[in-house]
């Protein structure tokens, strides 16, 4: 049996930003992954500046493919906003493989399937024993499901599903656009050009709404897909897209229970109005390891304040608008 301090599953940005906090600190853990980095995550990969704050990293130091977006174009109905934003797109594959490489982590490629709680400790698949477990693997992450909740997907209120294609493509147009209550989605969708000629399109929507409309996210796809071909932005492409299913943020997240902890999408911590993960994963990953260190509770900043958002789309188009 390997012994440590803390075990953290999934070196996501969530497991990661932990990781590499607690390393910095000189403390005893260790980070398992399913997968072997880099690996690719379904996701549009657009981040604020307070990701980088976070990390105490300059974007200039980046080291792959980034792109800074000084403007969002907004459709609402049937109107066209110009939003200004300092917002960045980076993709998943780099940036998660960045998160490892700047803060030196090497995480144990495991797939956990089954935890015990031992009296002080708990011990993972019969060959980990560590006294604080934190659980970072995303939406079907094994800790929260054992401690937290039953089954992951059942709350479909709080629950987005999502289709997005992330390929090569001679970019002609280099706005990032983004689509609001159109065609009855629930969410919004996306259209994100990349450093390298990189594209990013993708659709998201709450499950709960589409099911009561009798709605289906793969429909909405194909409209979406046609719309962008109709308008010249993606033409020529064929499609293939991903899925994937995540829960935004609760007003009050339980993300400890004595020492085991969740956090980022394993504690669906992702905002409300944007589905913006990747900042509350770093912010609760870095809140988790100062937990373990100060034996605090766990509360990441956004959380104490309420603040569901960095970005807040609607509020921001009102407050430029109005002034
Ligand atoms: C379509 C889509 C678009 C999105 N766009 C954005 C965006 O533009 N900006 C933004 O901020 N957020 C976005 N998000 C949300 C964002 O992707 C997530 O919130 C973020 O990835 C959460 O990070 P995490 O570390 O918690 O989980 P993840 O990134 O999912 O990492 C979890 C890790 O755990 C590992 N794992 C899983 N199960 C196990 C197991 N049993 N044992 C060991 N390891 C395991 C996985 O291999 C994975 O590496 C989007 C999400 C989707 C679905």
């Amino acid at each position: 049996m390997t012994e440590t301090e803390t075990l953290i599953i999934g070196a996501g940005p969530a497991g990661a930003a932990c990781a590499g906090e607690l390393k910095k600190q000189k403390r005893d853990f260790i980070l398992l992954d399913k997968q072997s980095f880099p690996r690719n995550k379904v996701c549009a990969g657009w981040i604020t500046p307070v990701v980088f704050k976070a990390l105490s990293c300059d974007p200039k130091d980046y080291p792959y493919g980034i792109r800074e977006f000084h403007e969002f174009i907004i459709h609402l109905k049937k109107r066209d906003y110009h939003l200004k934003v300092r917002q960045y797109a980076i993709r998943r594959i780099e940036f998660d493989r960045f998160l490892l490489e700047y803060a030196g982590l090497e995480p144990v490629l495991h797939e956990v399937k089954k935890i015990e709680n031992s009296g002080e400790s708990f011990i993972v698949d019969g060959t980990y024993r560590a006294r604080y477990l934190v659980g970072a693997a995303g939406s079907y992450c094994p800790v929260a499901k054992t401690f937290f909740r039953e089954d992951p997907g059942t709350d479909v209120h709080r629950t987005v599903v999502a289709l997005e294609d992330e390929f090569s493509y001679p970019i002609e147009e280099d706005h990032c656009h983004l689509w609001f209550q159109q065609e009855g989605l629930p969410g919004y969708a996306w259209y994100v050009p990349k450093a390298g000629n990189i594209v990013n399109v993708g659709i998201g929507g709450y499950a709960g709404t589409l099911k009561k409309t009798g709605e289906n996210i793969k429909n909405k796809w194909k409209w979406f897909t046609e719309k962008l071909e109709r308008q010249g932005m993606v033409k020529g492409h064929a499609w293939h897209e991903k899925g994937y299913t995540y829960r935004v943020r609760d007003k009050h997240p339980v993300l400890q229970k004595g020492n085991v902890m969740i956090i980022g999408d394993a504690a669906g911590l992702a905002t409300r109005d944007m589905g913006e993960g990747i900042g509350p994963a770093i912010e609760s990953g870095i809140a988790a390891a100062r937990s373990v260190i100060t034996g605090k509770p766990l509360l990441p900043r956004s959380i104490r304040k309420n603040s569901f958002s960095h970005l807040n789309v609607m509020q921001q188009l009102l407050w430029q608008r109005i002034r």
